[in-house]
């Protein structure tokens, strides 16, 4: 029996003169001084006014109906378009979370007026989502959350505590999972749903969490007596478990699992190439050859409406292993160097990016879990 499935994808002559045009359009950014190349960029590094510009190109939204502000193209060409922005270093966090998943969960399950209002927003750089998962007590158990939403007779009231909430201090909207009824017995499942939060109501209250390296990216977002109305919940009431494990397909498969560090070979290569063995060159290049594939694959299966929820869990699992590898390698033929020889700015990309990398297999689930999901899906737990 065939347990996982990674069609093979071929690129097409359009995609390359896709390609082409986002490559003409980051240098002529770097060249102006749009943005300085970063690591860790769809995370750390927010810029609305570059948001607004990709906005303006065409490239947000891309996959989505034109009728809803999107603009109606292949999954593989956003797939393009993103691997460039990452090897790039862009600063794209700001839109990057709305994009990859909030806006999927609004034209899977939000109304029409909310997909009229909303979507159209998004594609121009213009507004921001954040993911509420996550609380104090509840990260890999994510059944576990305490976060409550009681019905009213105009609609609902949320209770509870988000944490490590990426972008939620530039967010206008949170799409947060709540219960909103109890466990049925063992099964924990049952009885949550998926709420569409606008986070200036008032009773919520964001405050930013500095990481190690020392930028805010992430929050907690307190939710006190918020009132929602009818229209808040997101798709079916009790469905919230389904709706996000579909969400966490999106947000795991992406290139942004194995292109985060990419840049630091872009800024190593010239400085290292005498440092770095042909064989460690070859086989890191042959695993993002792979990954590439296996990501370009679980985006055409997305596209077509299928459920690649373990293959995307591969994906990130890999490519979390790759980044780590990738890392060390170029840290080790910089340690070999007397660090004069090395460039300032290569210097201070390897230290943010080991300060950083132990949260790459943090988020969006941690390694024990995601081995925890594959072995399910063979069967061997
Ligand atoms: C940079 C960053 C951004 C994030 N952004 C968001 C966001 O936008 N929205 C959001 O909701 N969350 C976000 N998160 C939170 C992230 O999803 C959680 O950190 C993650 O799910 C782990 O949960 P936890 O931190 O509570 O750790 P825990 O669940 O407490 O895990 C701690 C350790 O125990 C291990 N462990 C736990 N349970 C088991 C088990 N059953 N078997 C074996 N080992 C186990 C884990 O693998 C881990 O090593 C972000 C995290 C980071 C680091």
């Amino acid at each position: 029996m065939r347990r996982f499935h990674f069609p093979m994808v071929a690129e097409p002559a359009a995609e390359g003169a896709l390609r082409g045009r986002v490559r003409a359009f980051l240098e002529r950014e770097r060249e102006i001084g749009g943005f300085v190349p970063g690591a860790d960029c769809w995370v750390s590094r927010a810029s609305p006014e570059f948001s607004r510009k990709l906005g303006r190109e065409g490239w947000i939204g891309m996959t989505w109906p034109k009728a809803y502000g999107g603009h109606g193209r292949p999954a593989l060409d956003r797939f393009v378009v993103t691997e460039e922005l990452l090897a790039a270093g862009a600063p794209v966090a700001a839109h990057w979370i709305a994009d990859r998943q909030s806006a999927g969960q609004i034209l899977r399950y939000g109304t029409e007026e909310q997909k009229l209002s909303i979507l159209p927003q998004i594609a121009s750089g213009e507004c921001y989502f954040s993911v509420g998962m996550s609380e104090p007590q509840a990260g890999s158990d994510l059944a576990a959350i305490q976060t409550k939403a009681t019905s009213t007779q105009g609609g609902w009231v949320l209770q509870g505590r988000k944490i490590w909430s990426t972008g939620a201090h530039i967010a206008r909207y949170m799409i947060v999972l709540a219960r909103t009824s109890p466990p049925e017995g063992r099964n924990r499942h049952v009885g949550l749903s998926q709420f569409l939060v606008e986070l200036s109501r008032p009773g919520v209250d964001v405050s930013g969490i500095r990481d190690i390296a020392g930028a805010v990216h992430f929050n907690e977002v307190v939710f006190d007596g918020v009132e929602l109305p009818a229209d808040a919940l997101l798709g079916a009431e009790g469905e919230g478990w389904a709706q996000c494990m579909g969400e966490l397909a999106m947000e795991r498969s992406g290139p942004e699992r194995f292109l985060t560090t990419f840049i630091m070979l872009e800024a190593a290569l010239d400085t290292i190439r005498d440092r770095i063995s042909p064989i460690v060159l070859g086989d890191l290049i042959a695993r993002l050859v792979a990954l590439r594939a296996m990501s370009r694959g679980i985006a055409l299966r997305l596209q077509n409406g299928e459920d690649p929820g373990t293959e995307a869990v591969i994906v990130k699992q890999l490519g979390n292993a790759f980044e780590k590898r990738l890392f060390s390698a170029i840290r080790d033929a910089i340690a070999s160097k007397p660090e004069t020889e090395i460039p300032a700015d290569l210097l201070s990309l390897r230290d943010e990016t080991q300060l950083r990398l132990p949260s790459h297999s943090l988020r969006g689930g941690t390694t024990e879990i995601l081995r925890g999901v594959i072995a399910r899906q063979l069967g061997a737990r």
